[in-house]
């Protein structure tokens, strides 16, 4: 196994096999808190749930006094419904206001707005003088694991661009602004970083506003390959911490620092079960199928991601002999396989030999995993599992036909 998890084993997986069946989410907690641990000199975490947004783990998150960001009107629904004080707790990042009952619910809650585009400051101030707010700030260069995950630079649709141009609706509307923001992209180069803490101080001494926070973004990476290294959080604390020491000098005020991740908290405490079900040869390529798709697990589609892949022999014998194979899912779509690479769509990975039965498990999938995944294909959603406390318990419920139907019975 490849989780440095405890509960995360053999006769675990087993047995949570046997009471749900494949296929399965599941998650192992201890690994979310031990990530919480690692953050704890950062004055203020804030969990980007839309890299795992089941409310259980939002419950988790919370015990843990990390608060959350929403991205969407469903986002702050689910933030709400697993306990978090919206005035307090929630922070709302966008680009737009996709409503104006989204405003309105906004406005009428109290939820602080970070600030994506000057047409929110427009539409926001007009129903609520005020309003807490922060400003994201697009440093006008990015980086990302992949051009999809970019988000800095032209190329990128997001943050402010002018941050001058804010200052006029700040004025008028009485905005009370909360910090700065800065979310670069996934995957974070050092290098890169202290450019944008650069860019960081120099938007802030221009802009010359009273502040009490700034805040990093997320994008920590995880090692999703077994040689790779651990994130330096220490470093990237420090560089950080630097940063918001000059900043609160200038000021004359003490700056807080924020930290915003989503993957580095949740990637590393989950994986996805399934079960081979077809092993077939096609020319000299050996495809082996299992009963999960992109559907399910889109990363490897929609980044070229790669997930370490592990194996549970069915009779739990030890296979020996080592083979070439394709994992793919069941859909029908040629695309739809899990071990591409940047390079090839149709590679392969060296695993021990799969028979029909036996257990195919992808690793670090805690992050952008069950909340990514639909119902093409028309597969219903699958279970997701929680280990707390030395106890699984199931936090989603299989979808069933009938739900995923509902909606079009009128
Ligand atoms: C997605 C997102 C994050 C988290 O990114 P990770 O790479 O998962 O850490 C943080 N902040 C904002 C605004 C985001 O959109």
């Amino acid at each position: 196994m490849k989780n440095n998890s405890k509960n995360l084993n053999k006769k675990y997986i087993l047995q949570i096999i046997e009471k749900y069946q494949t296929p399965l989410w599941i998650y192992d907690s201890n690994i979310i808190k031990d990530r919480i641990l690692q953050l704890k000199k950062f004055d203020s975490i804030r969990f980007a749930q839309k890299a795992c947004s089941n409310i259980h783990i939002l419950k988790f998150m919370k015990e843990n006094n990390v608060k959350v960001d929403a991205v969407s009107e469903g986002e702050i629904e689910r933030a709400i419904y697993a306990g978090y004080n919206p005035e307090k707790d929630i922070v709302f990042t966008s680009d737009l206001f996709e409503s104006n009952k989204l405003i309105k619910k906004i406005v009428s809650l109290n939820i602080t707005v970070n600030i994506g585009s000057i047409n929110m400051l427009e539409q926001l101030g007009k129903l609520s003088l005020g309003h807490k707010i922060w400003l994201r700030i697009n440093p006008k260069f990015g980086y990302g694991h992949n051009e999809k995950t970019n988000t800095g630079g032209e190329n990128s649709k997001h943050g402010i661009w002018n941050i001058q141009k804010s200052l006029y609706y700040i004025k008028k509307y009485k905005f009370k602004l909360v910090g700065i923001h800065m979310h670069i992209g996934s995957g974070i180069n050092f290098n890169n970083l202290k450019k944008v803490c650069k860019k960081m101080i120099e938007t802030i001494f221009n802009f010359k506003q009273k502040i009490k926070f700034i805040s990093t973004g997320g994008g920590l990476s995880i090692p999703y390959k077994l040689n790779e290294k651990k994130f330096n959080v220490d470093n990237f604390f420090n560089i950080w911490d630097k940063t918001r020491k000059k900043i609160s000098q200038y000021i004359g005020n003490p700056i807080k620092l924020e930290i915003e991740p989503g993957r580095f908290l949740v990637a590393e405490s989950g994986i996805l079960v399934s079960k081979v079900r077809s092993i077939k040869k096609m020319g000299k390529k050996k495809y082996t199928l299992v009963n999960v798709g992109f559907n399910e697990l889109i990363r490897p589609v929609l980044y070229s991601s790669y997930h370490h892949i592990s194996i549970i022999k069915r009779n739990k014998e030890k296979s020996k002999k080592m083979e070439k194979t394709i994992i793919g899912g069941p859909l029908c779509e040629s695309g739809d396989i899990f071990t591409q690479t940047k390079k090839k769509m149709i590679s392969h990975r060296l695993l021990p030999k799969l028979d029909i039965g036996d257990y195919v498990i992808f690793h670090d999938t805690g992050a952008y995993g069950a909340s990514m995944s639909s119902n093409y294909n028309s597969r219903p959603l699958i279970p997701e599992i929680l280990i707390e406390n030395k106890k699984f318990r199931i936090i989603r419920k299989r979808q069933t036909f009938k739900e995923m139907l509902m909606l079009e019975k009128i």
